[in-house]
């Protein structure tokens, strides 16, 4: 267990490192000359030094044993850091996964404890050239290979692409297909006939090497089978999704801020038509606010679910999922808005928004694409909507509808509203059979996840009202604000829930006109329009909190 002191002290060293090894000049060099800093990778993955790994090793094997909570708290400070650096840092955790969830004892005490000890870098690699989305369609093979009629070891042979860390890792965990189906081995830099690419040119996260990887005949032990058994692979990969999305939504989080955070300070220097932009509300509540809301909202998922993942409630896939979906989301957008933000200075290398926005645009894609995300959550509620007869998201709303009577402020009505209308799009998608078709089944991904996130952002800010919130969780907002922000996200929902719904729902042909009106009162869409009354009041407060105006304008109200 990390403590909370621990592990805010590791934030500060992590970010003190950062200010005096990676300032803007140098992660603007090191992106132009599209290069890896392998020496300061090394330097935060050491023991004696930063040892960013020990947080994560569990403490029987030499490390600090950190849970999901600490992993996304750190993956947020790597990745305003730099995304590149975070990735070729993170990917020995990733790397590492399925030893830590299918390894026998011996092999968890060898290789945990010599990324404890010796800090070591793993790369996972499981992607190949005709295997992304669809891991099933794995190529690469694991032969066995026996003396006296025992299995002693496995000759490896196939190729692996897009392996984060492919090019300087020491060791790489490497999914192929054995007699007994996909399992996972360990394989060692420098094994004869393991080679690997030189770097991809990537569009961004160019402080990360990746590279393809060639196994040819690759010998290995039988002590290298990950637990030992055949055929365990994708199940371990399985188990440990919740956790490895976290840390990508993580990623989305921390760069979206990093983000905003050059934008919001720009705006109060930058004077166009007289006053600084951040006095513009047509900038604020287009470029900023909106960002925040969103990225809050998928904070609030992160955090509920690392909560959730570390009171030993499994691992959580679906709700991973959604975090990962919003996060990622929720940041490029926010680059991509600090780039407009920034005008003309936003396009060129030196404000480094533009870096961000390259670089974020990957956590979209890599550990699950957006759409493969869409379709995991989209199949899981499904069930779940089945199963209860239509009935889960009602009765979702009304936990929403209670905590609104004991806490108004939250939003958590209009959380309840987005929740209704979800139960009532889903249920007229089951009666029109509208899941027969892909878009519609990928588009309920995106409305669930939007309307599971309103809840959880209510649920989070009536806990900080309340101060009941974890004392890790991030404290950027105050009650008050955080209750606007909830607000804003919530009313979002709830109108994308039911337009969107609507839009699907006649697009498929699942309403006929005779049934129209019930439907969309059924919908509840007056009263979604209605819930938006208010909406621009807690956007200029939620803007005066950014700029540190709200106490000056109580004062001046006062
Ligand atoms: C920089 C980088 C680092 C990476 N690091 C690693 C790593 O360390 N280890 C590793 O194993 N892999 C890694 N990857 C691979 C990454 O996880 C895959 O690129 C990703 O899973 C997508 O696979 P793909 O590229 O083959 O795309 P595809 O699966 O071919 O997908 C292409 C597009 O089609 C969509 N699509 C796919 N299937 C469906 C479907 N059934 N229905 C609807 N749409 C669909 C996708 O969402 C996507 O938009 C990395 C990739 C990159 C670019």
């Amino acid at each position: 267990m990390i403590t909370n002191k621990t592990l805010k002290l590791s934030l500060k060293s992590l970010r003190e490192f950062a200010k005096k090894r990676l300032p803007d000049q140098t992660l603007i060099e090191l992106d132009a000359r599209d290069e890896c800093p392998l020496e300061i990778v090394h330097h935060m993955c050491s023991p004696d030094k930063l040892g960013i790994q020990l947080l994560f090793v569990p403490e029987e094997f030499g490390g600090m044993g950190g849970g999901a909570f600490d992993v996304y708290c750190v993956c947020e400070e790597m990745a305003r850091i730099d995304l590149g650096v975070a990735t070729a840092v993170l990917a020995t955790f990733l790397g590492s996964d399925p030893i830590t969830v299918g390894a026998s004892p011996e092999q968890k005490k060898l290789w945990l404890g010599r990324i404890a000890e010796e800090g070591i870098l793993f790369a996972y690699g499981a992607t190949e050239p005709e295997a992304g989305s669809d891991l099933g369609a794995l190529r690469t093979t694991a032969e066995p290979v026996s003396k006296d009629g025992r299995v002693v070891g496995y000759k490896i042979t196939g190729n692996k692409q897009w392996i984060s860390n492919g090019g300087i890792a020491d060791a790489y965990t490497v999914l192929a297909n054995t007699p007994g189906g996909p399992s996972w081995f360990i394989v060692e830099k420098g094994a004869k006939g393991f080679t690997h690419d030189k770097p991809e040119d990537k569009h961004g996260i160019r402080l990360s090497n990746t590279a393809a990887l060639a196994l040819d005949n690759v010998y290995v032990d039988l002590d290298r089978l990950i637990g030992g058994v055949e055929g365990q692979g994708l199940n371990q990969a399985q188990a440990v999704f919740g956790y490895t999305r976290l840390m990508v939504a993580a990623f989305g989080l921390g760069a979206g801020w990093a983000a905003l955070d050059r934008a919001i300070p720009y705006s109060t220097k930058r004077i166009q038509a007289g006053a600084p932009l951040s006095e513009k509300q047509g900038y604020t509540h287009k470029l900023i606010v909106p960002h925040v809301a969103r990225l809050e909202a998928a904070r609030a998922s992160i955090e509920e679910t690392a909560e959730r993942i570390d009171a030993g409630e499994g691992s959580l896939n679906t709700e991973g999922a959604i975090a990962k979906y919003m996060a990622t989301e929720a940041g490029n957008l926010a680059a991509d808005a600090s780039i407009q933000a920034l005008g003309g200075y936003g396009y060129t290398h030196e404000y480094i928004v533009e870096k961000i926005k390259r670089d974020v645009r990957i956590t979209t894609i890599y550990e699950g694409t957006s759409e493969i995300m869409e379709m995991t959550i989209s199949r899981d509620r499904w069930q779940l909507h089945l199963k209860t007869r239509g009935q889960h998201y009602h009765e979702q709303a009304k936990k929403f509808e209670a905590l609104h009577a004991s806490n108004p402020n939250v939003g958590a009505d209009s959380a309840a509203l987005a929740l209704h209308a979800l139960a009532e799009v889903m249920e007229r998608s089951r009666v029109a059979r509208l899941t027969r078709y892909q878009h519609i089944l990928l588009r309920l991904g995106e409305l669930i996840a939007y309307a599971e996130c309103a809840g959880s952002l209510a649920r989070r800010a009536s806990a900080l009202a309340e101060n009941k919130l974890n004392e890790k969780a991030n404290r950027r907002f105050d009650a008050t604000a955080l209750a606007a922000v909830s607000r804003i996200f919530a009313r979002e929902a709830a109108l994308k829930v039911a337009e969107d719904g609507l839009r699907w729902v006649i697009g498929a042909g699942g309403v006929s006109d005779a049934e129209l009106a019930t439907f969309e009162t059924a919908l509840g869409l007056p009263a979604i329009h209605r819930a938006q009354a208010g909406l621009i009041s807690d956007m200029d407060y939620v803007a005066d909190t950014l700029y540190s105006r709200a106490a000056k304008r109580k004062e001046v109200a006062a």
